[in-house]
């Protein structure tokens, strides 16, 4: 269980402004009817079309070729290249992932190094 930490943000004009409680969309600045919105990626938008013309934008920004995404320490998500241990939901090999941020899903293979350590007997 995660705590969801509130944050303020100080806007430009000394006003403080709850990211939490927000009532306009980030992306076309309109104001957003009650249940029609959706915090994500740090924003809060019109659940439609907005946050799904954002997702778009991200995944569009993103220039993946699979080396970026190659035995990454956090599972990396391939198509916006958001990367966190800790908001991945992960149990088995080849699963399919939602990302957590543009909420497309992929595959992952889990890519484990398995070395060896020797020393020498004691006499
Ligand atoms: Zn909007
Ligand atoms: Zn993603």
């Amino acid at each position: 269980m995660q705590l969801v930490q509130k944050t303020l943000v100080r806007l430009g004009g000394g006003e403080v402004e709850d990211r939490w409680n927000k009532t306009h969309c980030d992306r076309c600045g309109k104001k957003v009817d009650q249940g029609k919105g959706i915090y994500a990626d740090g924003g809060f938008y019109h659940q439609e079309p907005c946050w799904e013309e954002q997702k778009k934008d991200i995944i569009k920004a993103y220039e993946w070729d699979e080396y970026k995404t190659f035995r990454e320490p956090n599972i990396t998500c391939p198509y916006c290249g958001y990367g966190d241990s800790d908001s991945w939901e992960y149990s088995d090999d080849g699963e399919e992932i939602e990302c957590g941020r543009c909420e497309m899903t992929f595959e992952c293979e889990r890519v484990v190094d398995v070395t060896y350590t020797t020393v020498r007997k004691k006499d």
